[in-house]
């Protein structure tokens, strides 16, 4: 391998070249390395700067689409566990608080929890829930929906602290900022030489023309844009991760079921410009006290960056409308993207039997990265042949 100005430490040949080090592709280096394999992550920026960053840091289960995206937040949230007690990343907050405002969404909740979905949830009244946190709870709320199966990190925390973790326990090696320009195992040109390494995973988040861009075209790719905020401490603990009503008609694992259709039907009357910027309401509370909320989906080839005041205002109305409270005062605002695809959430591509592509397309990444990380490392070295053969996900299922 010839790298230019690189310690003589990176040298050799690798069994993993991982492109990208947001959390897909360090999901995908964890897995080759607890194999013993030799791993090397190349990204192009010095620090992680994706939507791995930008983002709730909310590992989600409870309302990922029912079938395989639920089963790979479930592994994905136990192996949260296992990673930030090795890494030494502080877990925030635990569980959903979805606070619902209209009566027709207590029939989802309930024909939620009659699903094997509802495991680890339960549905309190309004009396319940206010015991549990009176300062959510009004005279809107109709029921909540309690669930203990979620958790939630400061991603601009733990995205560092993972790749730290990777290199100091496991070995991995980074080279940052050095753009990787073509694949073709057993080489690898980057900007700064040719690295070596028998199989190579590319995980490029919302980069759909550096590399294989006829292979990603073929996707039907787009991105989302999303905008957030960050609030001042309220002045009281949230007991979990709040969502409202609008979330029940996003999230595929209530909207897919049929009693969501009558709660549709009145958002749609009452709430559509809601529904026309896709925003949905999720508030999660930082170590500070906090909170961080969003958030809008705009889709675009190529979205602009600038946050625009009319749509953080809806989010913040939709904060006053669940919580029954004015927000606290803005102390950020940023704007983040992910890739998305018209008929998927998912997708691993095999261009090569050595070349995996592997790109979320939907806003779950946090939530079920590790347990695809698995996949990905089980499906290039765990013996099963695949040559020229594309692997996809469609809808979450295999
Ligand atoms: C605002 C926002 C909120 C979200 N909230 C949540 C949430 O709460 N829970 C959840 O589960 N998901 C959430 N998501 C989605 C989640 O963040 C993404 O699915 C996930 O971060 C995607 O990870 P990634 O590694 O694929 O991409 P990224 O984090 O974008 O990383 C890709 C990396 O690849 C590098 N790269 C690309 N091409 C090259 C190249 N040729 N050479 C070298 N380096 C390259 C880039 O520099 C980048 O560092 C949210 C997303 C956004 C934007």
């Amino acid at each position: 391998m010839h790298i230019i100005g690189c310690p003589s430490a990176i040298s050799g040949a690798f069994d993993l070249a991982v492109v990208g080090a947001g959390i897909i592709g360090l999901s995908c280096a964890r897995a080759a390395a607890l194999k013993g394999l030799r791993v090397v992550v190349i990204d192009r920026d010095a620090q992680s700067n994706g939507a791995s960053v930008r983002n709730f840091g909310f590992v989600t289960v409870t309302g990922q689409e029912r079938g395989t995206a639920w089963i790979r937040a479930r592994r994905t949230c136990a192996i949260w566990e296992e990673v930030a007690q090795q890494a030494g990343i502080p877990i925030l907050q635990r569980g959903l608080w979805m606070t619902t405002r209209r009566p027709e969404a207590v029939p989802i909740l309930e024909a939620f929890l009659a699903t094997e979905m509802g495991e680890g949830c339960k549905l309190l009244s309004r009396a319940a829930a206010k015991g549990c946190c009176p300062e959510l709870v009004n005279a809107q709320v109709q029921a909540v929906l309690l669930s203990s199966v979620d958790l939630r990190v400061e991603s601009r925390e733990a995205i560092p602290k993972i790749a730290a973790w990777l290199a100091e326990r496991w070995g991995v090696q980074f080279l940052r900022q050095t753009a990787v320009l073509s694949v073709a195992p057993p080489l690898l040109e980057t900007s700064r030489g040719v690295v070596q390494a028998g199989a190579v995973v590319v995980c490029p988040g919302d980069d759909v023309y550096s590399l294989y861009p006829k292979r990603i075209a073929r996707y039907g790719m787009t991105r989302c844009k999303l905008q957030m905020l960050r609030l001042a401490d309220p002045g009281f603990r949230l007991p979990n991760a709040v969502m409202s009503d609008l979330g029940l008609v996003r999230y595929a694992g209530y909207s897919a079921l049929a009693e969501a259709a009558t709660l549709r039907a009145r958002l749609e009357a009452e709430q559509g410009e809601h529904l026309r910027h896709g925003i949905h309401l999720i508030v999660v509370q930082s170590a500070d006290g906090s909170l961080i909320v969003g958030d809008s989906h705009h889709y675009a080839a190529t979205p602009d960056c600038f946050a625009d005041e009319h749509i953080d205002q809806l989010i913040l109305d939709e904060f006053t409308a669940a919580t029954g409270r004015p927000p606290p005062a803005v102390r950020e605002r940023w704007i983040g993207t992910y890739s998305a695809a018209p008929d998927r959430t998912m997708f691993i591509d095999a261009p090569a039997c050595d070349v995996r592509i592997v790109m979320i397309t939907s806003g779950s990444g946090a939530s079920t990265g590790f347990a695809i990380g698995e996949e990905v490392v089980t499906d290039l070295f765990g013996g099963v042949q695949v040559n020229g053969y594309t692997r996809s996900l469609r809808s979450g299922h295999l």
